[in-house]
């Protein structure tokens, strides 16, 4: 037995950081919204490193970092570090200019607990008269490009004239209804990560990798989420897991192992006591046509973005502020035409398969690491992708020419990183067979 429920202008399924900042924006302009969250408790929420365009998404939302930082949600970010093994760092910070008119960027960003910014984020949600629904979303209901109704799996028939899918990167539920094309990037990867209390930590994201040498790059995150408090996490092929867990290892083993592995974190393996960490697995990909009449999709369940990018918070709120300025702009018309509707999702594409491929060339895979070195790889990657980012953010590309104008910058800078990996993978063989 269903009951209908229509008096909803917007539906938003999935109650993560896209789908609470998408309510809100729709809220704010007026609009009556309903946002269906299959989760009661939060599950160990990941994304703690921001970039340096989320704090201005998020002071959109109600939330400046003075805010976050008084409340003791967060630290600052002020640069990245990348450790090797042997003991060696670079820092990398972001340039002057960026701090300068035209942009003037704060060149501090963030780093947060995840469980107090999204509870931070629900109450404004509720302030907001935000209808929420705890419930799972289990069919979706289409009439040729159009979604008619979702119903829920208690029975739950919702109508209204506009959906948005941010249901995470698990269920990606309108890209898998409507057999949206997918990028993919990089093999499937795990993430197992603890917290940890320690003396003190620097305003920074540290990065430990191997460097030059492996054919494909494993590294561990260390996030302080609060000034005691480091996040740090493993990274590596899902295969390689698996192989361990077949040897016998267990999920705490093998973490532990990494830890121990590397100089600063060694001491991090001394509470043998602690419950065991937590996992998580995922595959780097971008949907493409993510708008249709009457739907969007944003966040995760659109393009998910390598954590080492630490760009998925920025690409979450970002694609919820576009998404609903979208739906805000033509909620008369019910339909948005085609073209805002492809700037849409050219514009999330294109920055996704940007990311992903740029860390997956320079960074993850051999050739660029092991022909200029890990750490000037770190800059090949760093200085397109945080000054895209920025300018993206400042520029705020919509209609036809600025995205298109991004879009080629974008793919000039993809093609460019693919080619020079192109380059180095060929001279590195050639070189290997000259010396065999
Ligand atoms: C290991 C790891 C580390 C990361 N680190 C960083 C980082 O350092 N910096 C950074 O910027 N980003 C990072 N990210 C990415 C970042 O966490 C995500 O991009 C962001 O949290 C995605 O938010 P979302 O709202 O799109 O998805 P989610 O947070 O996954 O929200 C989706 C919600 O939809 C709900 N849902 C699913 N299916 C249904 C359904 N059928 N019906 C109703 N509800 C449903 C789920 O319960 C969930 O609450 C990391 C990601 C991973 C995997």
């Amino acid at each position: 037995m269903q009951n209908e429920t229509s008096q909803v202008d917007v539906t938003v399924i999935g109650g993560g950081l896209a789908g609470m900042a998408a309510s809100i924006h729709l809220a704010d302009a007026g609009l009556r919204v309903l946002c269906i969250e299959a989760d009661a408790v939060d599950n160990d929420p990941v994304g703690e490193s921001l970039d340096w365009s989320a704090p201005d998404l998020l002071k959109a939302l109600g939330l400046p970092m003075e805010h976050l930082l008084e409340q003791g949600a967060a630290t600052y970010k002020r640069h990245v570090v990348l450790k090797l093994r042997d003991g060696t760092e670079q820092h990398y910070v972001p340039g002057d200019w960026l701090g300068k008119p035209p942009f003037n960027v704060d060149l501090r960003t963030l780093h947060v607990d995840r469980g107090q910014l999204n509870q931070a984020l629900r109450e404004i949600f509720l302030s907001k008269g935000i209808r929420l629904l705890s419930d799972r979303v289990m069919h979706v209901e289409t009439a040729e490009r159009v979604v008619k109704a979702v119903v829920t799996a208690k029975g739950e028939r919702i109508l209204s004239p506009w959906f948005l899918d941010a249901s995470g990167s698990g269920a990606s539920l309108f890209p898998r209804i409507f057999n949206l094309p997918v990028y993919e990037y990089g093999p499937r990867k795990v993430a197992i990560w603890d917290y940890f209390t320690v003396p003190r930590s620097i305003e920074g994201t540290t990065l430990h990798a191997d460097g030059a040498g492996p054919p494909y790059m494993e590294w561990v995150w260390q996030i302080p989420i609060h000034p005691n408090t480091v996040s740090v996490g493993y990274v590596s092929p899902g295969e390689a897991v698996k192989e361990k867990r077949q040897q016998g290892l267990s999920v705490q083993d093998i973490f532990e192992a990494q830890l121990k592995s590397f100089p600063d974190l060694q001491e991090l393996v001394q509470d043998t006591a602690k419950e065991p960490p937590r996992t998580t697995s995922f595959r780097c990909r971008v949907f493409a046509r993510t708008a249709g009449p009457n739907w969007l999709v944003a966040g995760e369940a659109a393009s998910m973005v390598d954590p080492m990018t630490s760009n998925g918070v920025t690409a979450a709120l970002r694609h919820a502020a576009e998404a609903s300025r979208l739906i805000i702009r033509y909620r008369d018309r019910t339909r948005i035409p085609r073209l805002p509707a492809a700037m849409y999702s050219q514009r999330l594409l294109s920055l996704a398969r940007f990311f992903n491929s740029a860390i997956e060339n320079v960074l993850y895979d051999w050739p660029i690491r092991n022909r200029i070195g890990p750490f000037k790889a770190g800059d090949v990657y760093t200085i397109p992708a945080w000054s895209i980012n920025v300018v993206y953010s400042r520029l705020r590309p919509e209609g036809f020419v600025s995205t298109t104008f991004f879009r080629l910058l974008l793919a000039s800078l993809r093609c460019s990183l693919s080619v020079f990996h192109w380059f180095c993978s060929r001279s590195q063989s050639s070189r290997s067979i000259a010396t065999a």
